[in-house]
């Protein structure tokens, strides 16, 4: 390892308990035990209902069977879970969780699952257990966001933090190729601004390197064999450490451009992260050698890992511009103004021109430009 740290570094562990690796139908009723709760509520999206569904009864099958009292039973499915929290979606779900007396959610799903029950555990301080299906990384971190008329509002609360999280592989089997290879560029982009956030440490560090090296390396197979476990369970892995880096650390500039054009534009989470992030990192490269040393071993040696990034999304089907994404090249000023004029951390102060830059080359799919 060549990473070199100033003096003096903060690490801030955050209380949560991982079980990665088992089929989390089997692992709910001990970590329900585990937490003492006695009557949750399953959080999921609208089209993993079924899902949902299935999990609610595994846990009403496991009443009585792990030794007793401490035996908790489901009190219903909330199949309502969307992106970016709206509002009226977390006051309804609020006012269902209180009528049926939960003590506790379950959420399964992506960052959409995840992010319900973290507004469920904000307003009414209930502990959750996350069953995460996508590479998103929202379990591991204490943000919580909320929409209300087009505007998302965000904070940390350790509140929210979920207390348990199981990660099962064979549950991101289903994921379609396209959103696997996306979500996987998602969990990448909390990876690389970990390694030079302002914050970093070299726990954080590792943890960023490991990730981005199991994601590109596990990416590649899950395009070849979706249901292959191996794959999956190295990018569920790989996952697993990048949103913990994310919960550890601050984000940059790439966060900012991506929170910028999915709260006022509405593009798609997962795919604006993948096609932003090679030229987010383009840009950062020459002011974060140590960063793009960490990278360049996790990719394979490259001594350009932006290009090295947006090569493999290519390969691997991703969109490649904001453009496919349905952007209009129009909105290019204000969303560069929005993000200029904003607080956010970079390691390389960036200008209202370096952004235009930037959105222009991710918005006509360039190849990044140092
Ligand atoms: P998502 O949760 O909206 O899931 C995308 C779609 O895939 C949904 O329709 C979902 O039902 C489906 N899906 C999920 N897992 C599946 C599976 N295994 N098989 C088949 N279908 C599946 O998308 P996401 O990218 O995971 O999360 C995005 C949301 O999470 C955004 O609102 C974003 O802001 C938030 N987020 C928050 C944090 C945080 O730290 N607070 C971090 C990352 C993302």
């Amino acid at each position: 390892m060549t990473n070199q740290f100033p003096q003096a570094f903060t690490y801030q562990a955050l209380p949560m308990r991982v079980r990665f690796g088992e089929p989390a139908f089997d692992a709910i009723a001990e970590e329900l035990s585990h937490l003492g709760l006695r009557k949750v509520v399953v959080l999921c999206s609208p089209g993993r209902v079924e899902l949902g569904q299935l999990l609610a009864g595994a846990i009403r099958n496991t009443v009585g069977t792990s030794g007793g009292d401490s035996d908790a039973t489901c009190a219903g499915v909330i199949a309502k879970a969307v992106m970016h929290v709206p509002r009226e979606v977390a006051e309804e779900t609020i006012a269902e969780v209180k009528r049926l007396g939960a003590d506790g959610c379950v959420s399964i799903g992506g960052g959409s699952a995840i992010g319900l029950g973290k507004a469920i555990a904000l307003e009414l301080g209930l502990p959750t257990v996350a069953i995460p299906t996508t590479y998103a990384g929202s379990e591991m971190t204490t943000m919580w966001g909320m929409t209300t008329d087009g505007k998302k509002t965000t904070g940390r609360d350790e509140s929210v933090l979920p207390k348990s999280v199981i990660y099962d592989p064979a549950l991101t089997s289903g994921l379609p190729v396209a959103t696997s290879v996306t979500s996987g560029f998602n969990a990448m982009a909390h990876a690389v601004e970990a390694l030079y956030a302002p914050d970093a440490s070299p726990i954080t560090s590792l943890m960023a390197e490991e990730g981005v090296r199991a994601l590109t390396a596990a990416l590649p197979g899950v395009v070849d064999n979706p249901e292959g476990l191996t794959a999956r369970s190295e990018a569920l892995y790989g996952a697993w450490l990048c949103g913990a880096c994310m919960g550890s650390t601050t984000m940059s500039l790439h966060h900012k451009i991506c929170h910028a054009l999915g709260g006022t534009l509405n593009l798609p989470h997962a795919e604006t992260h993948t096609v932003v992030l090679p030229h987010v990192l383009a840009f950062n490269q020459p002011a974060v050698p140590t960063a793009v040393g960490a990278l360049s071993r996790a990719l394979g040696g490259t001594k350009n890992p932006a290009k090295r990034l947006w090569e493999l999304a290519h390969k691997l089907g991703a969109p490649m511009s904001l453009q496919e994404l349905g952007m209009d090249r129009g909105d290019i000023p204000s969303i560069a103004k929005q993000v200029h004029s904003g607080t956010y951390g970079n390691p390389r102060e960036a200008s209202e021109e370096d952004i235009t830059r930037i959105l222009n080359a991710a918005w006509a799919g360039e190849s990044p430009a140092i």
